[in-house]
Parts: structure tokens; C-alpha cells; sequence
């Protein structure tokens, strides 16, 4: 089938030992795609991953490649028969064979061929001349870069990757991210990338499918999963959120803040306001009042800072809010960095709010 995606997943489910560990799980990536899978530790991206690769077998459900089943109820491709190349986050190199050897490891055929693969794949991957150094003579982030030419070496059409890149450190993290894309990008691959870490699926993904106990609970564009979260678990596993219960009367809610729309929820309906500290403003206190209301900010409510923490670009200000005794975050930048017991008023960008039902 020509315009079958590269790789497709229907009804996945898994149960070990009876217990359900995959639910129903669906997707579709084209060639040079990147769908991320993320979600809280535990919560089946790993065991999705293996379902694909053949290592595991689902309960009901089918994998599919360019339209032709991997496995279902009645077939199952062992793993090397399905064209996919995995990376894992302990992407163990073979110590005791030199770049090269690793690179070439899965590749048969002539030999001036499969050097020439090896070296096309070393130059791409930023380390040509390196073949006939060993593993252990390499940084994290250089054996990292063998692993992707080795996994990329028999031209898979389809790439796995657990948490590739968790066991580098940190400055060198997003320069790996970067260049891996890149080269999966040009080679045509459809990924699965699987990780925890919200920052690195909105860098990577052209999709995210966040996975929750089991189901993926949103799949979409970083930016709409992040601009439109499916509900409050959702918006908090990407920022820090702040959350005011309300009373629907007539498609409103009416809040310290002012009234926010809630369209579609009936009348009597409990819900939380959900907004991020990024979107809440600050103001001065002008003699025991705030700024004067307007239409896009609403009303402004006074809080006390209770914490206010320097991260590096922005600060993050804990305040004491006065309507409820709770405490409200916000982000601000840095060059403002107030003192704690300094009473401030706090207006809330509506239009970045997100009003759901509130769940029992
Ligand atoms: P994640 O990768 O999201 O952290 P996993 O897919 O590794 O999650 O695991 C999901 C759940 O399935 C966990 O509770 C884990 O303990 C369980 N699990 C994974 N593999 C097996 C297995 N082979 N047998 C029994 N339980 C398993
Ligand atoms: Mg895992």
C-alpha cells in the first residue's frame, strides 16, 4: 500500500499475568516522523516499544509496516525479519570490537560495501577516521553516536529508541538530540522515541502520544498537547500548574480573578481553573490597591510572596493569595526577584486557562 504510513499500531493491548499493561494503544508515523511516546515511569512506553520490535508479544492488536502485517492475533515476525532498529538507553557498544566492527555488525554482504557503508555512516554521524578505535577510548556522547550509525547501519525503515539519551550529561545532551534528528530525518526513518522527560519530546517530536496507566490519554502536536491539554494530569505533567475550583452559572465562572468562560459545561458544574505560572502577571501594590481592571486581564487579586526562588532566566514566586489562603505560582523574569511578605496583585491571562470539570 503506497501511502500506508511507515509504521502503524491498532488496539494494542498487553497483559502480563493478567494484568493490563498496554490498553488499546493506537498510532501511525510516517517515513521521517518522529512520534514520541511519553509518560510517567510505569506507564507501558517501554513495553509498547518491545510489542513493536517483536520482543514481546501483545495480547490483541496489530503492528503494521508499509501496510504489511509485523503481528496480530495470527502472525508474529520474529525481530530481525522487521526491518526495525532499536536504541537503548544502555546502548552497550561490544567493548572488545573497534567502531568499526560495531558499526558493521549487522550489515552482510561484500566487504568493500559494507566499509563503505561503515565509513558513509561514521562521517555522518561526525566521526569519520574513528573506525578502528575501541569503544572505551570514546566519550559517553562519541559511543552514543556509534550506537545510532551501528542501529542505523542495515537502513532500518523503522527506529526504536528507550530513553536514548538519559545517560548522558546534560551539556551535551542537546547537541545529540539535535544531530540524531537530524540524521534520522535524512535517512527517512519513522521513530518512536520513548521518554519521561516533557522537554525532550517537545524538542524531538513531531507527535506526542502522552501515556497514562496503560492508554494514551492525548496525541498531537507539542504545541497543541502543551497549548491544549486533554485535562489537568495532562497540563501538569508539563509545567507546574495552578488550579481555582468554581461553579458554572450560565456558561461563566466567577473567581477572585473575575469571570472565566466555560463553555460547555452545564449549569451547577464544580470545575478547576487550571492556568500555568507563565501566565499569570504581576503588579504593584499602589497604597492597599492593584492595577484597575480591564476586559483581557480581569480582576487583579492581591497575594504575598511567600517564595520567591532565582532559576537562571526566569524566577519562580510563591504567593500567599489573599481570597483563599492558598498559594499561587508564578514565573517572572529574572531581574525581578521580590522579597518574601511583599504584597503584589496577580491577574491571570484568560485566554490561557483551561477550565475541566472537576473529576471525583
Ligand atoms: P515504562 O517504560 O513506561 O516505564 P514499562 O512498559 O516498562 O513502563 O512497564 C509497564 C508495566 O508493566 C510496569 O508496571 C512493569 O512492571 C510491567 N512489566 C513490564 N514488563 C513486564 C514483564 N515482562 N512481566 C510482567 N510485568 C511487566
Ligand atoms: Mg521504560
Amino acid at each position: 500500500m503506497a501511502d500506508a504510513p511507515r509504521l502503524e499500531l491498532e488496539h494494542v493491548t498487553c497483559r502480563f499475568d493478567g494484568r493490563e499493561v498496554v490498553s488499546d494503544v493506537g498510532f501511525a508515523v510516517r517515513a521521517g516522523e518522529v512520534l514520541c511516546l511519553l509518560g510517567p515511569s510505569g506507564c507501558g512506553k517501554s513495553t509498547t516499544l518491545r510489542v513493536i520490535a517483536g520482543i514481546e508479544r501483545q495480547t490483541a492488536g496489530a503492528v503494521r509496516a508499509d501496510g504489511t502485517t509485523l503481528s496480530d492475533a495470527a502472525t508474529h515476525l520474529p525481530p530481525e525479519a522487521r526491518g526495525v532498529g532499536l536504541i537503548f538507553q544502555d546502548f552497550a557498544l561490544f567493548p572488545h570490537l573497534t567502531v568499526g566492527q560495531n558499526v558493521a555488525f549487522g550489515l552482510k554482504g561484500p566487504k568493500p560495501e559494507v566499509r563503505a557503508r561503515v565509513e558513509e555512516l561514521l562521517a555522518r554521524v561526525d566521526l569519520a577516521g574513528y573506525a578502528d578505535a575501541t569503544p572505551h577510548m570514546l566519550s559517553g556522547g562519541e559511543q552514543q553516536r556509534v550506537a545510532l550509525a551501528r542501529a542505523l547501519a542495515p537502513r532500518p525503515r523503522i527506529m526504536l529508541m528507550d530513553e536514548p539519551f538519559s545517560g548522558l550529561d546534560n551539556r551535551l545532551r542537546d547537541g545529540i538530540r539535535d544531530e540524531t534528528l537530524q540524521v534520522l530525518k535524512e535517512e527517512g526513518t519513522a521513530v518512536v522515541l520513548v521518554t519521561h522527560e516533557p522537554e525532550e519530546a517537545m524538542r524531538m517530536a513531531d507527535q506526542i502520544a502522552l501515556m497514562r496507566d496503560g492508554r494514551i490519554v492525548q496525541k498531537g502536536a507539542p504545541y497543541n498537547i502543551y497549548n491544549a491539554p486533554a485535562d489537568k494530569a495532562a497540563a501538569a505533567f508539563f509545567s507546574d500548574i495552578n488550579v481555582i475550583p468554581g461553579r458554572v452559572q450560565g456558561a461563566l465562572c466567577d473567581t477572585a480573578f473575575g469571570q472565566f468562560l466555560a463553555p460547555g459545561h452545564a449549569d451547577g458544574t464544580e470545575v478547576e481553573i487550571v492556568f500555568r505560572p507563565q501566565h499569570v502577571k504581576i503588579d504593584f501594590d499602589r497604597g492597599g490597591r492593584g492595577p484597575n481592571p480591564t476586559p483581557q486581564d480581569g480582576t487583579p487579586a492581591r497575594g504575598v510572596v511567600e517564595r520567591a526562588r532565582f532559576m537562571g532566566h526566569e524566577s519562580l514566586v510563591e504567593f500567599r493569595m489573599d481570597f483563599d489562603g492558598g498559594i499561587l505560582k508564578a514565573t517572572v523574569p529574572a531581574v525581578f526577584l521580590p522579597k518574601p511578605g511583599t504584597p503584589l496583585w496577580l491577574t491571570v491571562r484568560r485566554d490561557r486557562c483551561f477550565v475541566f470539570a472537576t473529576k471525583r
